[in-house]
Protein backbone atom coordinates (compact mmCIF):
# COMPACT_ATOMS: atom_id res chain seq x y z
CA UNK A 1 0.00 0.00 0.00
CA UNK A 2 1.21 3.47 -1.55
CA UNK A 3 2.06 6.65 1.62
CA UNK A 4 3.10 9.88 0.33
CA UNK A 5 3.97 13.13 2.35
CA UNK A 6 1.30 16.13 2.51
CA UNK A 7 1.81 19.61 3.83
CA UNK A 8 -1.12 21.69 4.76
CA UNK A 9 0.92 25.01 3.73
CA UNK A 10 0.78 28.68 5.94
CA UNK A 11 -2.40 30.21 4.20
CA UNK A 12 -4.22 27.29 5.18
CA UNK A 13 -3.13 26.58 8.80
CA UNK A 14 -3.49 30.20 9.52
CA UNK A 15 -7.43 30.02 8.14
CA UNK A 16 -8.18 27.07 10.14
CA UNK A 17 -8.92 24.82 7.67
CA UNK A 18 -6.67 21.46 8.34
CA UNK A 19 -10.11 19.77 9.54
CA UNK A 20 -12.00 20.56 5.83
CA UNK A 21 -8.48 19.20 3.79
CA UNK A 22 -8.00 16.40 6.41
CA UNK A 23 -11.93 15.42 5.08
CA UNK A 24 -11.25 15.80 1.89
CA UNK A 25 -8.17 13.14 2.04
CA UNK A 26 -10.62 10.93 4.06
CA UNK A 27 -13.16 11.34 1.90
CA UNK A 28 -10.88 10.24 -1.62
CA UNK A 29 -10.20 7.30 0.88
CA UNK A 30 -6.60 8.21 1.59
CA UNK A 31 -5.90 7.67 5.57
CA UNK A 32 -3.76 9.79 7.30
CA UNK A 33 -1.22 7.75 9.20
CA UNK A 34 1.44 10.63 10.98
CA UNK A 35 0.72 14.11 11.33
CA UNK A 36 2.11 16.43 13.09
CA UNK A 37 2.39 20.99 13.16
CA UNK A 38 5.68 22.46 12.66
CA UNK A 39 7.14 25.64 12.17
CA UNK A 40 9.80 25.48 9.25
CA UNK A 41 12.91 27.35 9.48
CA UNK A 42 14.16 29.38 6.41
CA UNK A 43 16.91 27.07 6.34
CA UNK A 44 14.46 23.75 6.76
CA UNK A 45 12.35 25.13 3.87
CA UNK A 46 15.25 26.03 1.41
CA UNK A 47 16.83 22.37 2.20
CA UNK A 48 13.29 20.39 1.32
CA UNK A 49 12.61 22.69 -1.97
CA UNK A 50 16.04 21.91 -2.88
CA UNK A 51 14.73 20.91 -6.45
CA UNK A 52 13.45 24.30 -6.88
CA UNK A 53 16.65 26.42 -5.95
CA UNK A 54 16.92 27.61 -9.64
CA UNK A 55 13.54 28.76 -10.19
CA UNK A 56 12.46 32.24 -9.73
CA UNK A 57 10.15 31.74 -7.29
CA UNK A 58 12.03 30.07 -5.08
CA UNK A 59 12.89 32.72 -2.57
CA UNK A 60 9.19 33.84 -1.80
CA UNK A 61 8.22 30.26 -1.48
CA UNK A 62 10.61 29.04 1.09
CA UNK A 63 10.03 32.79 3.17
CA UNK A 64 6.27 31.50 2.51
CA UNK A 65 6.72 28.00 4.02
CA UNK A 66 8.62 29.32 6.86
CA UNK A 67 6.21 32.33 7.76
CA UNK A 68 3.55 30.12 9.90
CA UNK A 69 3.14 26.82 10.97
CA UNK A 70 2.44 23.76 9.05
CA UNK A 71 1.08 20.77 9.46
CA UNK A 72 2.96 17.92 7.65
CA UNK A 73 1.24 14.40 7.50
CA UNK A 74 1.44 10.64 5.69
CA UNK A 75 -1.02 9.75 4.04
CA UNK A 76 -1.65 6.46 2.85
CA UNK A 77 -3.90 4.40 0.49
CA UNK A 78 -3.76 2.37 -2.86
CA UNK A 79 -2.24 4.90 -5.75
CA UNK A 80 -1.86 7.59 -2.53
CA UNK A 81 0.71 9.69 -4.44
CA UNK A 82 -1.39 9.98 -7.08
CA UNK A 83 -5.02 10.20 -5.62
CA UNK A 84 -3.74 12.80 -3.38
CA UNK A 85 -2.21 15.27 -6.57
CA UNK A 86 -5.82 14.52 -7.73
CA UNK A 87 -7.37 15.73 -4.12
CA UNK A 88 -5.26 18.90 -4.57
CA UNK A 89 -6.03 19.80 -7.70
CA UNK A 90 -3.84 21.74 -10.13
CA UNK A 91 -1.22 24.04 -8.67
CA UNK A 92 -2.34 27.46 -9.84
CA UNK A 93 -5.48 27.23 -8.49
CA UNK A 94 -7.73 29.02 -11.49
CA UNK A 95 -7.13 25.97 -13.46
CA UNK A 96 -8.02 23.51 -10.24
CA UNK A 97 -11.08 21.23 -11.07
CA UNK A 98 -14.13 21.79 -9.00
CA UNK A 99 -14.23 19.79 -5.64
CA UNK A 100 -10.06 19.82 -4.99
CA UNK A 101 -8.64 21.72 -2.74
CA UNK A 102 -6.94 23.77 -4.35
CA UNK A 103 -9.63 24.93 -6.21
CA UNK A 104 -11.75 25.45 -2.74
CA UNK A 105 -9.02 26.95 -0.83
CA UNK A 106 -6.31 28.29 -2.20
CA UNK A 107 -5.38 31.79 -2.42
CA UNK A 108 -2.97 32.31 -4.99
CA UNK A 109 -0.10 29.98 -7.11
CA UNK A 110 2.11 30.49 -4.38
CA UNK A 111 0.19 30.63 -1.35
CA UNK A 112 -1.71 27.30 -2.58
CA UNK A 113 -2.76 25.28 0.48
CA UNK A 114 -1.04 22.29 0.34
CA UNK A 115 1.99 20.16 -1.18
CA UNK A 116 2.04 17.01 -1.98
CA UNK A 117 4.55 14.64 -3.23
CA UNK A 118 4.97 14.04 -6.99
CA UNK A 119 6.67 10.53 -7.12
CA UNK A 120 7.73 7.63 -5.49
CA UNK A 121 11.15 8.79 -5.01
CA UNK A 122 10.19 12.19 -3.79
CA UNK A 123 7.84 10.49 -1.53
CA UNK A 124 10.31 8.16 -0.03
CA UNK A 125 12.91 11.48 0.52
CA UNK A 126 10.08 14.06 1.54
CA UNK A 127 8.89 11.51 4.48
CA UNK A 128 12.11 10.25 5.64
CA UNK A 129 12.65 14.50 6.15
CA UNK A 130 9.70 15.19 8.49
CA UNK A 131 9.43 11.12 10.44
CA UNK A 132 11.66 9.15 11.50
CA UNK A 133 10.55 5.49 11.73
CA UNK A 134 9.17 5.24 15.12
CA UNK A 135 6.78 7.88 14.11
CA UNK A 136 5.12 5.47 11.29
CA UNK A 137 3.11 2.65 12.02
P1 LIG B 1 3.75 21.12 -4.61
O1 LIG B 1 5.15 20.71 -5.02
O2 LIG B 1 3.73 22.17 -3.51
O3 LIG B 1 2.83 19.98 -4.36
P2 LIG B 1 3.16 21.48 -7.35
O4 LIG B 1 3.89 20.21 -7.55
O5 LIG B 1 1.76 21.61 -7.84
O6 LIG B 1 3.08 21.87 -5.85
P3 LIG B 1 5.61 22.81 -8.16
O7 LIG B 1 5.82 23.18 -9.57
O8 LIG B 1 6.33 21.63 -7.59
O9 LIG B 1 4.02 22.68 -7.93
O10 LIG B 1 5.94 24.09 -7.29
C1 LIG B 1 6.11 23.98 -5.89
C2 LIG B 1 5.36 25.09 -5.20
O11 LIG B 1 5.98 26.34 -5.55
C3 LIG B 1 3.90 25.28 -5.64
O12 LIG B 1 3.00 24.47 -4.92
C4 LIG B 1 3.67 26.74 -5.34
O13 LIG B 1 3.38 26.96 -3.96
C5 LIG B 1 5.01 27.36 -5.65
N1 LIG B 1 5.02 27.91 -7.01
C6 LIG B 1 5.08 27.22 -8.17
N2 LIG B 1 5.06 28.03 -9.24
C7 LIG B 1 4.98 29.30 -8.73
C8 LIG B 1 4.94 30.59 -9.30
N3 LIG B 1 4.97 30.75 -10.61
N4 LIG B 1 4.85 31.64 -8.47
C9 LIG B 1 4.84 31.50 -7.13
N5 LIG B 1 4.89 30.29 -6.52
C10 LIG B 1 4.96 29.21 -7.30
MG1 LIG C 1 5.89 19.80 -6.71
Amino acid sequence: IERTLSIIKPDATKRNLTGKINAKFEEAGLRIVAQKRIHLSMAQAGQFYAEHKERPFYGELCEFMASEPVVVQVLEGEGAILKNREVMGATNPANAADGTIRKEFALSMGENSVHGSDSEASAAREIAFYFSGLELV
